[in-house]
Formats: structure tokens, sequence, C-alpha cells
């Protein structure tokens, strides 16, 4: 009827208004504020909520209203609080945002009608705030769907993950991947975080996921078994809009006028994400696989990620001698572009999921260094399930890594990988075109809001 149709509209209308909260951290502040770009253009009211540390950078986005809360870290620094680590801090916020957020939130519903509130599902504090005002939360996983298994499984020893049908690439793990996991700080803080990570997600009215279902179908089935809320694998969400606007640091466009200088498919891409350290050992190494790999080289050497060092310091002596026009080293790079560019032929990536799914989507083979994190699962996937890449490792000899290097590549034996990197990359453009999975799965979720 005329008047159930106006009915609808109305509590459509009403419906409208998201409230999104970001995890302050590059490889999640980037999707959260694609996918709230993604949402705005489905016609909702974007209000985003971030803590004082690492703050968006508001003037990118005059079509959010942004509001900070305070996130007691710059309080705590007195302190004897170990914050060295990311989860480590990922645990404080979650304890020192409770306050701020619940009363923010609260004021927000008594003027504003809200949907829904979307949170990092490293925000686990969230759901029981949400619970409490009585609002839906939708947590946005930044990782793969991989990941959420794997993590249970490990983690929480739910040994029945391995009946479900992940089972065949779970067994892909090592002990050492596993070990990795926990690296990134203290194995006490990463179990809490994913432990909670994993309950609070299960609390919540769904899942979005920043990947596309045929990339992934075990584990989207796997949690379909699990969890009792609906997945929404809508992504890659920087097919959308691009990650440059969320930079935290500037990148720097001179790569992209080295690369125009460069024949095509020719250039090794390097760069460990916002996060990853390494010693001087392991950074020598890698200039060393580098030189010996003859190839030419975009290298992002990020300042303070080697340790004890400000910047290039500790490069081997004579190694731009060496390389000479053959390398270019810079501090950040725009990363989405120089996986664009027809100069690149490969990228040796820590695997932190926002780069990985940047070089599926460029059809960019990836030669895979897992540093911590959700990192060494992603890499497993890459070199054992997709195949569309090769393992380069601390315990290799600077020649083997400049083999490998050069393997991806140049050589015969890494056509396959080359192959199967492009065909990955048109199951991802259709599974974004109309009819396709990711359109569709954003389709239901837009209508599944809208529902609340
Ligand atoms: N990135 C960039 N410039 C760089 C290196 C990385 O813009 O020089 C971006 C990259 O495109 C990605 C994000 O930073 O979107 C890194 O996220 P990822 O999940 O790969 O790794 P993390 O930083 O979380 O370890």
């Amino acid at each position: 009827s005329n008047q159930g149709q106006a009915a609808t509209m109305v509590s459509r209308f009403n419906n409208r208004t998201l409230v999104l909260f970001p995890l302050p951290f590059q490889g999640h502040i980037n999707p959260m504020l694609q996918l709230a770009n993604i949402l705005y253009t489905k016609g909702f009211k974007i209000i985003i909520i971030h803590t004082d540390f690492n703050s968006p950078n508001q003037s990118n986005y005059p079509q959010f209203t942004f509001r900070s809360i305070s996130d007691g870290l710059s309080k705590s620094k007195d302190e004897s609080l170990n914050l060295e680590t990311v989860n480590n801090v990922i645990n404080f916020m979650n304890k020192s945002c409770i306050e701020p957020f619940t009363i923010f939130l609260a004021k927000l519903l008594e003027v504003e009608h809200a949907a829904c509130l979307i949170t990092d599902s490293l925000w686990p504090f969230t759901q029981s705030v949400a619970d409490s005002l009585k609002l839906k939360r939708i947590v946005l996983r930044t990782s793969s769907m991989a990941c959420v298994p794997v993590y249970a499984t490990f983690a929480l020893g739910e040994k029945s993950y391995f009946k479900t049908a992940i089972k065949e690439e779970l067994a892909l793990m090592t002990e050492n991947d596993i070990e990795k996991v926990y690296k990134g700080g203290s194995e006490k803080g990463n179990k809490e975080l994913i432990y909670n990570m994993i309950k609070e997600t299960k609390a919540s009215s769904g899942i979005i996921f920043n990947t596309f279902k045929e990339l992934e179908e075990p584990a989207l089935l796997a949690i379909s078994q699990d969890f009792k809320i609906p997945s929404f694998p809508i992504g890659p969400f920087h097919k959308y809009f691009p990650a440059s606007s969320s930079s935290l640091l500037e990148q720097d466009r001179s790569s992209i006028s080295w690369l125009d200088h460069q024949p095509v498919s020719s250039v090794v891409y390097v760069s460990f994400g916002s996060i990853a350290q390494m010693g001087e050992a392991e950074f020598t190494k890698m200039a060393w696989g580098l030189a010996y790999s003859k190839q030419c080289f975009l290298w992002v050497v990020r300042p303070g990620s080697v340790s004890g060092c400000e910047w290039l310091e500790s490069l081997p002596k004579g190694f731009m001698e060496e390389v000479g026009e053959r390398g270019c080293i810079v501090k950040w790079a725009p990363q989405q572009e120089v996986l664009a560019h027809k100069a690149i032929g490969s990228f040796w990536t820590h695997n932190g999921w926002n780069s990985t799914l940047e070089s599926i989507c460029e059809g960019v083979p990836m030669i895979c260094s897992p540093c911590s994190y959700d990192q060494p699962i992603n890499a497993r996937y890459v070199t054992d399930v997709w195949k569309i890449g090769v393992k380069v490792d601390n315990k290799m000899s600077r020649e083997e890594i400049g083999i490998a290097i050069k393997r991806a590549i140049t050589e015969k034996e890494g056509e396959k990988i080359r192959q199967r990197s492009k065909s990955l990359q048109e199951k991802v453009n259709q599974s974004m075109q109309k009819g396709g999975s990711a359109y569709q799965s954003l389709e239901s979720l837009v209508e599944y809001i809208l529902s609340f």
C-alpha cells in the first residue's frame, strides 16, 4: 500500500546516519575511510569518531563529520606502561576509550538517530557499549577472511575449526608461521586481543570484509558455519576510492617520475608497510639481495623502520655506487599508483592485507617476507594457495634472495606465477562489476543496514 511504502521511506530516511570508529593505524584507517566513502555514495550520512592519536586528515573529507575522543595515550606517557608494541597500544586504548566513547555516543544518540555503529574488529570494547545503548554494531575486518578461522584456531585452541572447510589451507601453516603471528608484541597481549576480537565479533550484527568471495571461498564457508551473523565481502575497497587521501605520511611522488623512465615490468617495488621493523642485519641482507638480483628496484625505507637508525645509515658501504641508476629509495610512496605503474614487475612485501590486496588488484606477483600478526597467514595464501608469489626469508643467503627476486620477475619458472597473478586480477574486476559477487554483497549490506 501507499501508506506502507511511505512508512518504509520514513524509516529508511531515519536510518541514514552511520557512526564509524576506525582503529588509528595506517592499515586500518585506510579501509575504514574507504568504506565511509563507499557508504556515503550509497546515501548515508557519515559521522567518524577518532582518537587523538594518529587522527585522520579531516580536510580531505569535507563530506564527513569528525569528532575526536581522548585516548589517554598522552597521559600515560610517564607511567611504566609498556606501549612499545602496537598490540599493547591497542589493548590499552580498548580500556582507556571506554568512558569517553560511551559518553560521546550516548550524547550523540540523544539528538541523532543512527542506523548502526561500524567499528574496526580490534575495538572489541565497543560491542558492550553498543549493547548498552541498544545500537547495532557491524564489524569491519580489515584483514583477509582466512585470518579469522586461523586466529581462532591458534589463539583460542578451538580445535573444531580444523574440521571446517578451511582445513586444507590451515594445514599449510608451519610452526614458524604461527610463531610469527605472535611476534609483534607480547604473546599474552596478542592472545588477549585476538580472543576479545573473535568473541565480540561473534556478538555483533555482521562483518564487513575488505576482500571478495572468489578469493576466499573456503574461509567464507568456514565463517558462515561458525558465526551466526552475515558476512559481507564487498572489497577491494581501494578499487572504489584510493587510500592516498588517508595517508598519515607524505607520499614522495618522485618515485612515479623515476618509474616513468624504467622499462615495462622491470622494477621490483619493495615496501614493508607502516609498522614493520627490522634489525640492521636483516636490512643489510635485503640491500645485498637487491644488488645480487641485478633488477631495478624502488625501495620504501620508512624512517625509523630499521632498529637504531634514523633512515639509511646502515646501508652497506658502496651500495648506492654498486646499484647506481638501478635503484631508487624513498621514505614513503604513493603505493597504489606505484603498483599500477607499467614499469612494476613484482612487489617484495611484508604481506600486510592492504598491500597484498593492492598487489592482487594490479596483477603484480609477490615476493613474500611476512613479519608478524596476520602477515604470515596472508603470505601462506599468496605462495601456497593462490600461487602468485615466492617466499623469501631471513635464513636465505643474499645470493639465494637475489635469485628468488629475479625468478619472480624474469625467469621462465616465474611465468606461471605471473600468469596466475593476471588471471586473479581479472577475477577481481568481474567480482566488482554489476551482478558480480562484491557488487551484490555491497547491495545486500546497504539493504541490511536499512532494515535495522
Ligand atoms: N602505503 C603507502 N605508501 C608506502 C607504503 C604503504 O601509501 O610507501 C600504504 C599501502 O598502500 C597500504 C597501507 O599503506 O594501503 C599499508 O597497509 P598494510 O595493511 O599493507 O600494512 P601495515 O602498514 O598495516 O603493516
